[in-house]
């Protein structure tokens, strides 16, 4: 028998049958099977590893945010934050710890031209319905925020926005998921799928094969090559992103939001006593998807060396004090973004109708994993209409000027 994840109980062999069978358990396959099972479908999750969120959900920085600039986007997000505000009643577990932290998502410019620039998009999201969300001057951001750098002139903030704990909610899912009936087999690889008729028939894995009515990919950066066994094309890419992890570092103020360097895309938040701290590289190669996504140490140097352009000392000074005082406790780790052309999420069926997607989140598929989740079933069981649906996987993809490599 493969190694139980602790968290739910792994099957012993494979069910012959199921309803729905999803592939893959990070945040995104948990989220699918608990609405799936909600909805009294019997589900199985296969899952490649040996535990439920360890690839790239585990790598992530627990962002939330209702900062988005589209409507399909922001009606995603709020879908997505009121089953976060009310989690532990959804899934039945009303104790449970999310370990929220509401303290803001605040992106800042050191260029006048970008200031301007947010000012105008602030009022966008607040026509479009973004509740809270406040452009401040370099002196009015100073102000709230007394760590930013004299060369801030401008800030977007909202305050409400913030951070969970991505492997708490994924644990979640899971468990009630394993409650309202769904099974779960580690170290069960899928390999393949019976089609037949333009029907997926049955999925087949390294632990045996399950006769189904639909199944979902939710694989991560697995996920557009996985749709192709079934000879399935998506338009996904993933790219490596990484993490620093400063563990120790107490001149990271507690109270501080996601603070995030437009002009760079360096951006940071507390955790723990110190902080995580990241890049996304918008010259980032695409990559084929990796089980183990390489992390390399100069990640520490490109975001706090006082030689770098990209520095995060750039707008908040005091981490030229992190990077004076050095220190051995620190570790950079990987995970991959996967991105669609317009780097919003693919939901729903694909060429093949009972086949679904629920994935290429780009930076969001911890934020939106409840909304998204709820609407990949919806759509692949034919409740949402085709053009109903805003994620499509065959939509016009249009290029977001507003949009950076977050
Ligand atoms: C550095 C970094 C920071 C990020 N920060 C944020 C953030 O702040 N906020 C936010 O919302 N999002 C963030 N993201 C994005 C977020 O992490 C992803 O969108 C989300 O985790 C995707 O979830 P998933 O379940 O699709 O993927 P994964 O967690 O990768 O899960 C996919 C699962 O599929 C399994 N699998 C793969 N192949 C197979 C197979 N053949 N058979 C069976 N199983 C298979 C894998 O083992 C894995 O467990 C970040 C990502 C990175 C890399």
């Amino acid at each position: 028998m493969a190694t139980p994840d602790m968290q739910v109980p792994d099957v012993d062999t494979l069910p012959e049958t199921a309803d729905l069978v999803v592939v893959g358990g990070g945040i995104l396959g948990c989220a699918t099977a608990f609405h799936a099972a909600s909805r009294g479908l019997r589900v199985i999750v296969l899952e490649h590893g040996r535990r439920l969120g360890g690839l790239t959900t585990q790598a992530a920085g627990g962002g939330h945010r209702l900062q988005f600039d589209t409507p399909d986007e922001i009606d995603l997000l709020k879908r997505s934050l009121a089953e976060w505000d009310a989690f532990g009643d959804v899934i039945g577990e009303p104790g449970i710890d999310l370990r929220r932290r509401r303290n803001g998502y605040l992106w800042v410019t050191r260029d006048p031209a970008r200031a301007e620039r947010q000012r105008r998009q602030v009022a966008q999201q607040q026509a479009l319905g973004v509740d809270g969300v406040d452009w401040l001057d370099g002196d009015e951001a100073r102000r709230a925020f007394p760590f930013l750098a004299p060369e801030v002139v401008g800030a977007r903030s909202r305050p409400a926005d913030g951070w969970l704990d991505q492997l708490v909610a994924t644990t979640g899912y899971a468990r009630a998921a394993a409650r309202r009936g769904a099974s779960f087999a580690f170290e069960a690889s899928v390999t393949g799928f019976g089609v037949a008729n333009g029907r997926v028939t049955e999925v087949q894995s390294t632990r045996g094969r399950v006769a189904c009515d639909w199944a979902v990919v939710a694989a991560g950066p697995f996920t557009g090559e996985i749709l192709k066994l079934a000879g399935v094309s998506v338009p996904l890419a993933p790219r490596i992103r990484q993490r620093l992890v400063l563990p120790d570092a107490p001149e990271v103020p507690k109270h501080a939001g996601m603070t995030i360097d437009e002009d760079t895309g360096s951006h940071w938040r507390p955790e723990a006593g110190g902080a995580y701290v990241l890049r996304p590289d918008p010259l980032a190669p695409v990559t084929h998807a990796h089980h183990d996504p390489p992390a390399t140490r100069d990640f520490y140097d490109l975001l706090l060396d006082p030689r770098s352009p990209v520095r995060v000392a750039l707008h908040a000074p005091f981490w030229a004090e992190v990077w004076a005082r050095r220190t051995q406790h620190w570790y950079v780790t990987a995970g991959q973004y996967t991105y669609s052309p317009d780097h919003k999420p693919l939901l729903g069926p694909t060429a093949i109708a009972n086949l679904g997607i629920n994935g290429g989140y780009s930076g969001h598929g911890i934020m939106a994993a409840p909304g998204g989740s709820h609407l990949a079933i919806e759509a692949l069981l034919g409740e949402v209409a085709p053009e109903q649906n805003p994620f499509r996987y065959d939509r016009e993809f249009s290029h977001d000027g507003a949009r950076g490599p977050l």
